[in-house]
């Protein structure tokens, strides 16, 4: 098993997160220093460390994950106009938190996804 980060914590309900959602496979929580008016990450419960560490065997687990992503954001009201998805890998995609997870960034203008 993959070492557990403060994100595993969060999916026991250990210490505190807004979660706006959870079932048996993923969780849902507020981003705790928010970017833009919705920002919420979508984690697999059993930890994956990065995106790099996907295999075959958690397609099912990412397309929840995917899923749930977008109801989040219909939810929040952000689909109409559109919103972001994100997912950092490894050092140089600025991931901090090795639990690999999904942003869900919405409800204001996010412009271009990279900087020229
Ligand atoms: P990354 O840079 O790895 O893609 O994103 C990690 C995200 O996790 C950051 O946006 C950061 O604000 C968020 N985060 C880190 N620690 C916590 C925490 O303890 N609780 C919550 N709700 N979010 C966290």
């Amino acid at each position: 098993m993959p070492e557990e980060t403060i994100f595993s914590k969060i999916v026991r309900r250990e210490i505190p997160a807004e979660i706006v959602y959870q079932d048996e496979l993923v969780t849902a929580f507020k981003d705790i220093n928010p970017r833009a008016p919705l920002h919420v990450l979508v984690i697999p419960n059993e930890p994956i460390p990065t995106a790099a560490d996907v295999t075959e065997a958690h397609e099912a687990l990412l397309g929840r994950v995917f899923r749930v992503a977008t109801q989040v954001a219909a939810e929040a009201g952000v689909a109409e106009r559109g919103y972001r998805l994100i997912v950092n890998c490894r050092e140089h995609g600025g991931q901090e938190v090795d639990h690999l997870h999904m942003h869900v960034v919405g409800g204001r203008p996010l412009g271009r996804f990279l900087p020229d």
